[in-house]
C-alpha cells in the first residue's frame, strides 16, 4: 500500500472533520477522494502531509508512519496544493528550479528536470514568462509538474480542477491521465463526480468525515443505484407521488430539482410510470449517500 489509514480521527473543537477514516490507496493506483464540501477531504490531504496531526488512530505512507517519519515520506511525495502557491514574481522555469533545490535534486540532474517538467506542462516556449502573465491553465499545469519535478512515487491533488473552466480541466485530466499510465500512485480529493469517474481506478466516498462507500466507479454504481434509472419530471405534487409509488414498490429514489429518479428500475416487477430511462452513474450513488446535491 502507498497509503494506508486505520481508524484515522481529526477533531477542531467540537467538530469532528475526519472520523475513524480507513484508506487504502494500492501501488500504481489513482484513488479519488470524493465528498461534498465539509466532508472531510482537505483534512485528510493535510493529515497525508502532515500540516496537521491526527488525533487518533494509525497514518502509513509509502511504509512510513505519521508523523513520526513524515520527513523521510514528504522526500518521496508530490503535493499540490488547492490553493495555486506559485511565485508570481519567477519566471516558469525559476519556479521549477526553485523546487529542484527544495527537493535535493543533485545539479547535475536540474537541467534534465526542469525540461521534462516544460515539457509535461507543455509550458517550454513560456519558460521566460513571469508567471502572473500565465493563463490558469497554464498555471494549474505549472503548479501540477512543480510537484513532479523529483520523480514524487506517490502524487497528492487536492481539487486539481476547483473552479477552471471544462477545456482547462479536460487538459488537466489528460496531465494526469499520462502520470497515471506512467505508474506513479495518485491519492486525489475531487468534488466533481465526473472527475473522479473519469480519473479513479477506485473511489472513496466521504460524508461527514467518514467513508461511506469505497470501490470502482462501476462497481459502486451497481451495488448501490442498480443498472437504470427512470427519470420522472412533473410539477411538486406530482414528483410526490411518483416518490410514495416508488417507495410503496420497495425502491430506492432522488430528487433533483425538476424530476424524480427512480432507481434501479430494471429490478421492479410491474413499476411503470412515463419517463425517460437512462443508465445510472456515480452521482446516483453519491447523491443516495451522502444526501448532497451536485452544485
Ligand atoms: P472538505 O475538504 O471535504 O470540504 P474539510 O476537510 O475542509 O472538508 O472540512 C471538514 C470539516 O472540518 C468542516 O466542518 C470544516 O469546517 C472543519 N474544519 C476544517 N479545517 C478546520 C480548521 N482549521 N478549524 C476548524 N474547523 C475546520
Amino acid at each position: 500500500m502507498a497509503i494506508r489509514l486505520r481508524g484515522v480521527v481529526k477533531r477542531y473543537g467540537s467538530i469532528t472533520a475526519v472520523d475513524h477514516l480507513d484508506l487504502d490507496v494500492p501501488e500504481g493506483t489513482c484513488v479519488g477522494l470524493l465528498g461534498p464540501n465539509g466532508a472531510g477531504k482537505s483534512t485528510t490531504m493535510r493529515l497525508l502531509t502532515a500540516q496537521s496531526i491526527a488525533d487518533e488512530g494509525e497514518l502509513e505512507l509509502l511504509g512510513f508512519k505519521l508523523p513520526e517519519e513524515s520527513k523521510q515520506a514528504r522526500a518521496l511525495l508530490g503535493v499540490v496544493p488547492q490553493l495555486d502557491n506559485l511565485d508570481t514574481t519567477l519566471t516558469v522555469e525559476q519556479n521549477l528550479l526553485v523546487f529542484t533545490h527544495l527537493y535535493r535534486i543533485p545539479r547535475s540532474e536540474r537541467r534534465a528536470a526542469i525540461e521534462r517538467g516544460l515539457e509535461t506542462a507543455k509550458l517550454r516556449d513560456r519558460r521566460d514568462t513571469r508567471v502572473d502573465k500565465l493563463s490558469g491553465g497554464m498555471r494549474r499545469r505549472l503548479l501540477i509538474t512543480r510537484a513532479l519535478v523529483h520523480r514524487p512515487r506517490l502524487v497528492l491533488l487536492d481539487e486539481p480542477t476547483v473552479g477552471l473552466d471544462p477545456q482547462v480541466r479536460q487538459e488537466l485530466w489528460a496531465l494526469i491521465d499520462a502520470l497515471r499510465t506512467e505508474g506513479t500512485t495518485i491519492l486525489m480529493s475531487t468534488h466533481y463526480i465526473e472527475e473522479a469517474e473519469r480519473l479513479a481506478d477506485t473511489v472513496l466516498i466521504m460524508s461527514h468525515g467518514s467513508a461511506v462507500a469505497a470501490g470502482a466507479p462501476s462497481e459502486l454504481v451497481s451495488e448501490h443505484a442498480g443498472d437504470e434509472v427512470l427519470e420522472v419530471y412533473g410539477p411538486p405534487a406530482r414528483l410526490a407521488e411518483v416518490e410514495a409509488e416508488a417507495r410503496a414498490a420497495g425502491m430506492r429514489t432522488r430528487r433533483t430539482g425538476t424530476s424524480v429518479s427512480v432507481l434501479g428500475v430494471e429490478a421492479a416487477n410491474g413499476f411503470e410510470l412515463d419517463g425517460e430511462r437512462r443508465p445510472a452513474n456515480l452521482e446516483d450513488v453519491f447523491v443516495l449517500l451522502t444526501g448532497e446535491e451536485i452544485a
